[in-house]
Protein backbone atom coordinates (compact mmCIF):
# COMPACT_ATOMS: atom_id res chain seq x y z
CA UNK A 1 0.00 0.00 0.00
CA UNK A 2 1.07 3.42 -0.65
CA UNK A 3 -0.13 7.03 0.25
CA UNK A 4 -1.74 9.57 -1.57
CA UNK A 5 0.53 12.16 -0.22
CA UNK A 6 -1.37 15.42 -0.79
CA UNK A 7 0.68 17.34 1.29
CA UNK A 8 3.83 16.45 -1.02
CA UNK A 9 1.65 16.79 -4.16
CA UNK A 10 0.60 20.09 -3.24
CA UNK A 11 3.93 21.66 -2.32
CA UNK A 12 5.54 20.48 -5.92
CA UNK A 13 2.76 22.42 -7.20
CA UNK A 14 2.80 25.38 -5.01
CA UNK A 15 6.65 25.51 -5.29
CA UNK A 16 6.27 25.64 -9.14
CA UNK A 17 4.24 28.35 -9.26
CA UNK A 18 6.61 30.44 -6.59
CA UNK A 19 9.13 30.01 -9.32
CA UNK A 20 6.54 31.08 -12.11
CA UNK A 21 4.97 34.24 -9.83
CA UNK A 22 8.61 35.54 -9.40
CA UNK A 23 9.03 35.12 -13.22
CA UNK A 24 6.71 37.17 -13.63
CA UNK A 25 8.23 39.54 -11.01
CA UNK A 26 10.92 39.88 -13.29
CA UNK A 27 8.95 40.84 -16.04
CA UNK A 28 7.22 43.25 -14.55
CA UNK A 29 4.18 41.42 -15.09
CA UNK A 30 1.21 41.20 -13.18
CA UNK A 31 1.30 39.20 -10.01
CA UNK A 32 -1.56 36.53 -9.81
CA UNK A 33 -4.91 38.32 -6.82
CA UNK A 34 -7.02 36.10 -5.25
CA UNK A 35 -9.98 37.54 -3.32
CA UNK A 36 -11.85 35.38 -0.65
CA UNK A 37 -15.06 36.62 1.04
CA UNK A 38 -16.11 34.73 3.99
CA UNK A 39 -19.98 35.40 5.54
CA UNK A 40 -20.08 34.97 9.41
CA UNK A 41 -17.81 32.96 11.87
CA UNK A 42 -18.32 28.92 10.79
CA UNK A 43 -15.41 27.59 12.44
CA UNK A 44 -14.89 25.02 9.65
CA UNK A 45 -15.12 28.08 7.11
CA UNK A 46 -12.34 30.49 8.88
CA UNK A 47 -9.99 27.45 9.12
CA UNK A 48 -10.64 26.72 5.17
CA UNK A 49 -10.20 30.55 3.85
CA UNK A 50 -6.87 30.85 6.37
CA UNK A 51 -5.61 28.23 4.66
CA UNK A 52 -6.51 29.76 1.30
CA UNK A 53 -4.55 33.06 2.07
CA UNK A 54 -1.90 31.56 3.52
CA UNK A 55 -1.05 29.13 0.53
CA UNK A 56 -1.39 32.42 -1.60
CA UNK A 57 1.20 34.07 0.71
CA UNK A 58 3.65 31.01 0.28
CA UNK A 59 3.55 31.31 -3.60
CA UNK A 60 3.83 35.14 -3.91
CA UNK A 61 0.06 36.29 -4.92
CA UNK A 62 -1.82 38.74 -3.13
CA UNK A 63 -4.65 37.80 -1.56
CA UNK A 64 -7.56 39.73 -0.10
CA UNK A 65 -9.84 38.64 2.77
CA UNK A 66 -13.61 40.12 2.50
CA UNK A 67 -15.51 39.58 5.66
CA UNK A 68 -19.24 40.49 6.37
CA UNK A 69 -21.52 39.21 9.35
CA UNK A 70 -23.74 36.29 9.17
CA UNK A 71 -26.66 38.82 8.78
CA UNK A 72 -25.69 40.50 5.65
CA UNK A 73 -28.58 41.28 3.15
CA UNK A 74 -28.01 39.22 -0.32
CA UNK A 75 -28.11 42.23 -2.01
CA UNK A 76 -25.04 43.82 -0.16
CA UNK A 77 -22.91 40.65 -0.86
CA UNK A 78 -23.98 40.43 -4.75
CA UNK A 79 -22.59 44.40 -4.62
CA UNK A 80 -19.33 43.44 -3.35
CA UNK A 81 -19.24 40.32 -5.55
CA UNK A 82 -19.68 43.04 -8.33
CA UNK A 83 -17.02 45.25 -7.38
CA UNK A 84 -14.62 42.75 -7.66
CA UNK A 85 -15.67 41.57 -10.49
CA UNK A 86 -15.05 45.05 -11.91
CA UNK A 87 -11.57 45.36 -10.32
CA UNK A 88 -9.39 44.46 -13.08
CA UNK A 89 -6.42 44.21 -10.28
CA UNK A 90 -8.72 40.75 -9.33
CA UNK A 91 -7.93 37.95 -11.06
CA UNK A 92 -9.83 35.64 -8.96
CA UNK A 93 -13.14 35.26 -6.36
CA UNK A 94 -14.04 32.74 -4.21
CA UNK A 95 -17.27 32.65 -1.72
CA UNK A 96 -16.27 30.33 0.96
CA UNK A 97 -19.73 27.87 1.18
CA UNK A 98 -22.03 27.27 2.65
CA UNK A 99 -23.37 30.54 3.18
CA UNK A 100 -26.17 31.42 5.80
CA UNK A 101 -29.90 30.09 4.68
CA UNK A 102 -31.22 33.56 3.61
CA UNK A 103 -28.63 33.65 0.57
CA UNK A 104 -28.88 31.30 -2.27
CA UNK A 105 -25.65 30.16 -2.96
CA UNK A 106 -26.90 29.47 -6.54
CA UNK A 107 -27.29 33.55 -7.02
CA UNK A 108 -23.65 34.01 -5.44
CA UNK A 109 -22.36 31.65 -8.06
CA UNK A 110 -24.09 32.57 -11.09
CA UNK A 111 -22.73 36.51 -10.23
CA UNK A 112 -19.29 36.01 -10.16
CA UNK A 113 -17.52 36.76 -13.57
CA UNK A 114 -17.14 33.02 -15.17
CA UNK A 115 -13.46 34.34 -16.04
CA UNK A 116 -12.51 34.90 -12.23
CA UNK A 117 -14.31 31.85 -11.04
CA UNK A 118 -11.38 30.53 -9.52
CA UNK A 119 -13.31 27.49 -7.68
CA UNK A 120 -15.06 26.56 -10.88
CA UNK A 121 -18.79 26.49 -9.92
CA UNK A 122 -20.22 28.92 -12.44
CA UNK A 123 -22.78 27.12 -14.97
CA UNK A 124 -20.64 28.45 -17.58
CA UNK A 125 -17.17 26.72 -16.13
CA UNK A 126 -19.28 23.39 -15.35
CA UNK A 127 -20.84 23.70 -19.03
CA UNK A 128 -16.97 24.04 -20.85
CA UNK A 129 -15.94 21.10 -18.37
CA UNK A 130 -18.96 19.13 -19.78
CA UNK A 131 -17.49 19.83 -23.34
CA UNK A 132 -14.00 19.27 -22.74
CA UNK A 133 -13.12 22.86 -23.10
CA UNK A 134 -10.73 25.05 -21.45
CA UNK A 135 -12.82 26.06 -18.27
CA UNK A 136 -11.59 26.42 -14.21
CA UNK A 137 -12.34 22.89 -13.12
CA UNK A 138 -14.07 22.81 -9.56
CA UNK A 139 -11.40 22.66 -6.74
CA UNK A 140 -11.75 19.55 -5.29
CA UNK A 141 -11.93 16.98 -8.36
CA UNK A 142 -9.64 19.62 -9.78
CA UNK A 143 -6.96 18.80 -6.87
CA UNK A 144 -7.71 14.79 -6.98
CA UNK A 145 -6.85 14.76 -10.74
CA UNK A 146 -4.01 16.57 -9.85
CA UNK A 147 -2.81 13.90 -7.58
CA UNK A 148 -3.58 10.93 -9.33
CA UNK A 149 -1.20 12.80 -11.65
CA UNK A 150 1.56 13.32 -9.35
CA UNK A 151 1.49 9.98 -8.38
CA UNK A 152 1.60 8.53 -11.70
CA UNK A 153 -1.59 5.89 -10.74
CA UNK A 154 -3.07 4.27 -13.72
CA UNK A 155 -6.48 5.27 -15.03
CA UNK A 156 -7.22 4.34 -18.35
CA UNK A 157 -9.76 1.66 -18.61
CA UNK A 158 -10.27 1.34 -14.46
CA UNK A 159 -13.69 1.18 -13.27
CA UNK A 160 -14.09 4.37 -10.76
CA UNK A 161 -16.95 4.73 -8.55
CA UNK A 162 -18.14 7.94 -7.05
CA UNK A 163 -19.82 7.94 -4.10
CA UNK A 164 -21.59 11.59 -3.55
CA UNK A 165 -23.25 13.68 -6.70
CA UNK A 166 -22.74 16.88 -5.12
CA UNK A 167 -22.19 19.91 -7.39
CA UNK A 168 -18.82 20.90 -6.14
CA UNK A 169 -17.48 17.40 -5.80
CA UNK A 170 -19.02 14.44 -6.67
CA UNK A 171 -20.86 15.20 -10.34
CA UNK A 172 -17.96 17.28 -11.57
CA UNK A 173 -15.30 14.14 -10.01
CA UNK A 174 -17.40 11.83 -11.99
CA UNK A 175 -16.94 13.86 -15.74
CA UNK A 176 -13.29 14.16 -15.04
CA UNK A 177 -12.62 10.36 -14.48
CA UNK A 178 -14.60 9.89 -17.43
CA UNK A 179 -12.92 12.19 -19.49
CA UNK A 180 -10.62 11.38 -22.46
CA UNK A 181 -7.80 12.29 -20.27
CA UNK A 182 -4.90 11.31 -18.74
CA UNK A 183 -5.87 10.77 -15.80
CA UNK A 184 -9.20 9.97 -16.54
CA UNK A 185 -10.57 7.45 -19.62
CA UNK A 186 -12.44 5.44 -16.57
CA UNK A 187 -15.95 3.84 -16.81
CA UNK A 188 -17.12 5.42 -14.00
CA UNK A 189 -20.17 4.44 -11.54
CA UNK A 190 -21.78 7.21 -9.61
CA UNK A 191 -23.69 6.68 -6.09
CA UNK A 192 -25.91 8.72 -3.80
CA UNK A 193 -28.06 8.32 -1.23
CA UNK A 194 -30.66 6.70 -3.17
CA UNK A 195 -27.53 3.75 -4.58
CA UNK A 196 -29.12 0.14 -3.69
CA UNK A 197 -26.41 -1.94 -4.19
CA UNK A 198 -23.96 0.48 -3.10
CA UNK A 199 -21.58 -2.38 -1.27
CA UNK A 200 -21.57 -4.81 -4.27
CA UNK A 201 -20.82 -1.82 -6.82
CA UNK A 202 -17.68 -0.10 -4.39
CA UNK A 203 -16.30 -4.29 -4.15
CA UNK A 204 -16.29 -4.16 -8.75
CA UNK A 205 -14.08 -0.43 -8.20
CA UNK A 206 -10.81 -0.31 -9.10
CA UNK A 207 -10.80 3.30 -7.80
CA UNK A 208 -13.21 4.28 -5.01
CA UNK A 209 -13.56 8.27 -4.67
CA UNK A 210 -15.78 8.68 -1.42
CA UNK A 211 -17.25 12.21 -1.29
CA UNK A 212 -20.07 11.72 1.03
CA UNK A 213 -19.78 13.74 4.64
CA UNK A 214 -19.84 10.00 6.47
CA UNK A 215 -17.02 9.36 8.77
CA UNK A 216 -15.79 5.85 8.13
CA UNK A 217 -18.44 4.71 6.47
CA UNK A 218 -16.03 3.03 3.56
CA UNK A 219 -15.47 -0.01 5.38
CA UNK A 220 -12.89 -3.05 4.22
CA UNK A 221 -15.74 -5.51 3.64
CA UNK A 222 -16.69 -2.67 0.47
CA UNK A 223 -13.12 -2.77 -1.24
CA UNK A 224 -11.90 -5.37 -3.40
CA UNK A 225 -7.73 -5.99 -2.62
CA UNK A 226 -5.72 -3.39 -4.90
CA UNK A 227 -8.28 -0.63 -5.04
CA UNK A 228 -7.34 3.18 -5.24
CA UNK A 229 -9.00 5.02 -2.57
CA UNK A 230 -9.31 8.60 -2.50
CA UNK A 231 -11.00 10.39 0.40
CA UNK A 232 -12.79 13.68 0.17
CA UNK A 233 -14.59 13.43 3.42
CA UNK A 234 -13.92 16.20 6.33
CA UNK A 235 -16.49 15.93 9.48
CA UNK A 236 -15.28 17.99 12.50
CA UNK A 237 -15.68 14.89 15.76
CA UNK A 238 -15.71 16.43 18.95
CA UNK A 239 -12.38 15.02 20.79
CA UNK A 240 -11.32 16.58 24.04
CA UNK A 241 -8.40 15.41 23.94
CA UNK A 242 -7.20 17.92 21.29
CA UNK A 243 -6.77 21.51 22.22
CA UNK A 244 -8.63 22.47 18.73
CA UNK A 245 -11.53 20.22 20.56
CA UNK A 246 -11.95 18.13 17.08
CA UNK A 247 -10.61 15.71 15.09
CA UNK A 248 -11.00 15.53 11.32
CA UNK A 249 -12.49 12.12 10.22
CA UNK A 250 -12.78 11.01 6.41
CA UNK A 251 -15.28 8.65 4.64
CA UNK A 252 -13.11 5.80 4.80
CA UNK A 253 -12.10 3.55 7.82
CA UNK A 254 -8.20 4.29 7.48
CA UNK A 255 -6.81 1.88 9.25
CA UNK A 256 -9.37 -1.30 7.90
CA UNK A 257 -9.14 0.18 4.28
CA UNK A 258 -5.51 0.64 3.54
CA UNK A 259 -3.77 -2.63 4.18
CA UNK A 260 -6.28 -3.77 1.22
CA UNK A 261 -5.22 -0.58 -1.33
CA UNK A 262 -2.42 -0.40 -3.87
CA UNK A 263 -3.03 3.53 -3.12
CA UNK A 264 -5.00 5.43 -0.34
CA UNK A 265 -5.00 9.26 0.43
CA UNK A 266 -5.04 10.31 4.50
CA UNK A 267 -7.07 12.39 5.72
CA UNK A 268 -6.24 14.65 6.53
CA UNK A 269 -3.46 15.50 3.78
CA UNK A 270 -4.75 14.02 0.87
CA UNK A 271 -7.34 16.07 -0.56
CA UNK A 272 -7.50 18.88 1.57
CA UNK A 273 -4.02 20.68 0.28
CA UNK A 274 -4.72 19.06 -3.31
CA UNK A 275 -8.05 21.33 -3.27
CA UNK A 276 -5.52 24.66 -2.09
CA UNK A 277 -3.16 24.01 -4.52
CA UNK A 278 -5.69 23.89 -7.28
CA UNK A 279 -7.40 26.68 -6.11
CA UNK A 280 -3.89 28.27 -6.46
CA UNK A 281 -3.07 26.86 -9.67
CA UNK A 282 -6.77 28.08 -11.56
CA UNK A 283 -6.13 31.83 -10.08
CA UNK A 284 -2.81 31.65 -11.51
CA UNK A 285 -4.20 30.50 -15.32
CA UNK A 286 -6.76 33.45 -14.68
CA UNK A 287 -3.95 36.34 -13.93
CA UNK A 288 -1.88 34.52 -17.33
CA UNK A 289 -5.04 35.24 -19.01
CA UNK A 290 -4.76 38.80 -18.45
CA UNK A 291 -0.93 39.01 -18.63
P1 LIG B 1 -22.88 17.07 0.03
O1 LIG B 1 -23.56 16.90 1.34
O2 LIG B 1 -23.21 18.23 -0.82
O3 LIG B 1 -23.11 15.75 -0.85
C1 LIG B 1 -23.01 14.49 -0.29
C2 LIG B 1 -23.37 13.47 -1.32
O4 LIG B 1 -23.24 12.18 -0.71
C3 LIG B 1 -24.81 13.58 -1.84
O5 LIG B 1 -24.82 13.38 -3.22
C4 LIG B 1 -25.53 12.46 -1.12
O6 LIG B 1 -26.57 11.86 -1.87
C5 LIG B 1 -24.43 11.44 -0.95
N1 LIG B 1 -24.69 10.56 0.18
C6 LIG B 1 -25.03 10.91 1.45
N2 LIG B 1 -25.22 9.82 2.20
C7 LIG B 1 -25.02 8.76 1.40
C8 LIG B 1 -25.08 7.36 1.59
N3 LIG B 1 -25.39 6.83 2.77
N4 LIG B 1 -24.81 6.55 0.54
C9 LIG B 1 -24.48 7.08 -0.67
N5 LIG B 1 -24.40 8.41 -0.92
C10 LIG B 1 -24.67 9.23 0.11
O7 LIG B 1 -21.31 17.03 0.36
P2 LIG B 1 -20.05 17.58 -0.46
O8 LIG B 1 -19.94 16.91 -1.77
O9 LIG B 1 -20.01 19.05 -0.39
O10 LIG B 1 -18.88 17.06 0.50
C11 LIG B 1 -18.69 15.70 0.77
C12 LIG B 1 -17.61 15.55 1.82
O11 LIG B 1 -16.40 16.07 1.29
C13 LIG B 1 -17.84 16.34 3.11
O12 LIG B 1 -17.29 15.62 4.19
C14 LIG B 1 -17.07 17.62 2.90
O13 LIG B 1 -16.67 18.21 4.12
C15 LIG B 1 -15.89 17.08 2.15
N6 LIG B 1 -15.21 18.07 1.31
C16 LIG B 1 -13.85 18.07 1.38
C17 LIG B 1 -13.13 18.93 0.60
C18 LIG B 1 -11.65 18.89 0.68
O14 LIG B 1 -11.01 19.83 0.26
N7 LIG B 1 -11.07 17.80 1.16
C19 LIG B 1 -13.79 19.91 -0.26
C20 LIG B 1 -15.23 19.77 -0.33
C21 LIG B 1 -15.89 18.88 0.46
P3 LIG B 1 -27.91 12.66 -2.30
O15 LIG B 1 -27.52 13.52 -3.46
O16 LIG B 1 -28.86 11.58 -2.69
O17 LIG B 1 -28.33 13.44 -1.11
Amino acid sequence: MEILDGKKAAQAIKDELKMEVAQLSVEGKKIPHLAAILVGTNGASETYVAAKVKACDEVGFKSTLVRFDADIPAVKLMEKIQELNNDPDVDGILVQLPLPKHIRESDVIDAIDPDKDVDGFHPVNIGKMLQGLPSFVPATPHGIMLLLEHFKVETKGKHAVVVGRSNIVGRPMSILLSSNSNPGNCTVTICHSHTQNLKELCLQADIIVAALGKPEFVTADMVKEGAVVVDVGITRLEDNTRKSGFKLKGDVQFDTVAPKCSWITPVPGGVGPMTIAALMKNTFVSCKMKN
